[in-house]
């Protein structure tokens, strides 16, 4: 297990080199990762970054210091040099679906594909793979983040067929590792609020995208519910005339008022691989159309896992952007819905005519 944050801290400033090999640091403005003890001018705390293995400095795109040469040790000078050429090699190719495979990696290192998994895991402490995957995800982030949907981030992150490539996703990955917006911290998130057929709607979104769209029973119990969410984020009141939200706020409550209105805004949320997973599958569910739980865990590849389905709809912060009341209990019962039943029921209801009307 990695040291504390502050323990790292500590070392860095200290230029301990006991603690070499245990942790390494990057530095976001230069650039590079280094061992504890590196003897360069030491960098800001805001600038730092831990990492347990040197593969996860490269996964965030930083190159090993020339100074106090954080792989050195690990392979001789020339491994090290085709390492760093595979590493370039599968950030450049990580979003083109399934081109990047050992073989090829192995061509570029001129090595045999065992002798260059077994180098590169020595070297950099992850596999090509895990390394590929890692990219893939941050790809999937950064996409995220630039505000489109969740579906075509995922295409266009690399992962042509969402189900299977999910499944190679590492399983500790999680979509969101260490700095990714821990609480929210250092995010601006503003809200706005308005009455709508179903009730009170709540709608919070960062400069990404909407990250909470919730029913409540008053503008505090919600503004409770969004603080808890990001308890570290910098949340105010949307200014009117923030175009954006305003045309999303119009949107839901359109939607809610049965008018046409199409709910395909940018979502940034904070999910798990598998949340992730679900909540994409949902967006493709038709308007006016239904499945089961089971269905779900089937079409993501995953049969067994209709009770974490259910789950993962009953944790969806984004109510009616992702539309987890389109899931309903295999005996075609309602099933649970976070914001209650007679809601569900209603959305269904209206989604339902509204499908019918739009066939005639
Ligand atoms: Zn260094």
């Amino acid at each position: 297990m990695m040291l504390s944050e502050a323990k790292c801290w500590d070392a860095v400033t200290a230029r301990n080199a006991e603690k070499d090999g245990q942790f390494y640091f990057g530095v976001v403005t230069t650039g590079v990762y280094c061992r504890p003890s590196c003897p360069a001018r030491q960098p800001l705390r805001k600038n730092v970054r831990f990492y347990e293995s040197p593969g996860e400095a490269e996964r965030d795109g930083l190159r090993p210091c020339l100074r106090c040469r954080p792989l050195a040790g690990r392979a001789d000078d020339a491994a090290i040099e085709k390492i760093r050429e595979v590493c370039a090699y599968i950030q450049a190719h990580c979003d083109s679906g399934d081109g990047v495979t050992l073989e090829t990696l192995a061509e570029i290192a001129d090595w045999s594909p065992f002798h260059l998994h077994r180098t590169f895991k020595a070297v950099l402490g992850i596999t090509p793979k895990q390394l590929l995957d890692t990219c893939r995800v941050s790809a999937l982030k950064t996409k995220l983040r630039q505000g489109g949907t969740v579906t075509a981030a995922v295409y266009d992150a690399g992962f042509g067929s969402s189900s299977r490539v999910y499944e190679n996703v590492d399983k500790n990955l999680g979509m969101t590792p260490g700095q990714y917006r821990e609480g929210g911290k250092d995010v601006a998130i503003s809200y706005a609020y308005a009455k709508t057929p179903l009730g009170l709607l709540l709608a919070a979104a960062t400069d990404r995208g909407l990250c909470f769209v919730q029913f409540g029973e008053s503008v505090d119990d919600l503004m409770k519910e969004l603080k808890n969410e990001y308890p570290q984020a910098k949340i105010a009141e949307s200014r009117a005339g923030r175009r954006e939200m305003d045309g999303w706020m119009k949107s839901l409550t359109d939607y809610l008022k049965g008018e046409p209105a199409v709910l395909d805004m940018p979502v940034d949320v904070k999910a798990s691989v598998f949340q992730l997973k679900v909540w994409r599958y949902l967006q493709t569910i038709p308007l006016g159309e239904v499945r089961t739980y089971g269905e779900v865990a089937k079409a993501i590849g995953d049969a067994g896992a209709s009770r974490a389905v259910g789950t993962a709809c009953g944790a969806n912060k984004v109510a009616l952007v992702i539309p987890c009341h389109r899931v309903i209990r295999g005996d075609k019962g309602l099933g649970g819905y976070r914001w209650g039943v007679e809601r569900k029921m209603a959305l269904l209801e209206g989604e339902k005519k509204r499908y019918t009307s739009l066939k005639r």
